[in-house]
């Protein structure tokens, strides 16, 4: 699904470059829960937008679904994100004067859903992310995690093969996180490929396979064992405490 040769990123810096990717090489399969973790200024962020389309690279090759990514129009890029790829951000990234609901929607405002419709689905995709009764309140009305499920669920309405997630549980507590990791897996074991980017350990773990960056290369890829259901998992251990 993903497959990544020999990948280089360089930053212009004035007159320097500052040389972010040295040679990346990467296989991810359909269905895979993948986290790349790295310490800050490692290129986390630089490899997720090469991956998601956000952005270019300078040398190698990335093939999508088997076809290559390179030097695409804005317009090409854009037409297999929204074919492909969903996308959640450390700070939600929801558009504040609009409720819940035209958040989740907004994905179908640009394929021209009409707004009935749109709304309607949006609906849905709230209801499975246990928001329902909050559909018309505004991301300042809402917790941190409230606001990441709003994104996530405005991440699946376009029904994308992979999720991208940029430190998604970055600005939440704990308790949140787990919760967060949970939703996720359960995305996950519907067959859809998500790939995080975290610096947090303990989040890493709760994925499938473990890459790490440093200086500009994957210097480990761990497989890690079976998925647990980290939020009666967390109860548990609170229960314990
Ligand atoms: P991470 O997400 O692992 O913290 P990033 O991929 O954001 O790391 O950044 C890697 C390096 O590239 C950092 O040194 C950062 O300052 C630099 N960098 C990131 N984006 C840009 C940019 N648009 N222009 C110049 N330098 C950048
Ligand atoms: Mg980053």
């Amino acid at each position: 699904m993903i497959s990544l040769s020999n990948i280089h990123k360089s930053y212009a810096m004035g007159n320097n470059s500052l040389h972010v990717l040295k040679g990346i090489n990467l296989q991810i399969e359909q269905g895979e829960f993948v986290s790349i973790m790295g310490s800050s200024g490692s290129g986390k962020s630089t490899l997720l937008n090469i991956l998601g389309i956000l952005d270019n690279y300078d040398e190698g090759t990335y093939h999508l679904n088997g076809k290559l990514v390179k030097n695409m129009s804005e317009k090409q890029a854009a037409k297999l994100r929204n074919e492909l790829l969903g996308f959640v951000f450390q700070s939600f990234n929801l558009i504040s004067f609009k409720n819940a609901m035209e958040n989740v929607a907004l994905p179908l405002y640009y394929q021209g859903v009409s707004r009935k419709k749109r709304n309607k689905i949006a609906l849905e995709y709230l209801d499975k992310m246990g928001l329902l009764q909050w559909a018309n309140h505004l991301p300042n009305e809402m917790s941190g995690g409230q606001k990441q499920r709003v994104a996530i669920a405005r991440s699946m309405i376009s029904k994308p093969k992979i999720i991208f997630a940029d430190e998604p549980t970055g600005a939440l507590d704990s308790a949140t996180s787990f919760e967060v990791m949970d939703i996720l897996r359960e995305i996950n074991q519907d067959g859809i490929t998500l790939i995080i980017v975290t610096h947090e350990h303990d989040i890493a773990a709760m994925t499938q396979k473990i890459i790490r960056l440093s200086d500009g290369r994957i210097s480990e890829i761990i497989q890690n064992g079976e998925l647990k259901n980290w939020k009666s998992q967390y109860r548990r251990e609170l229960e314990i405490a």
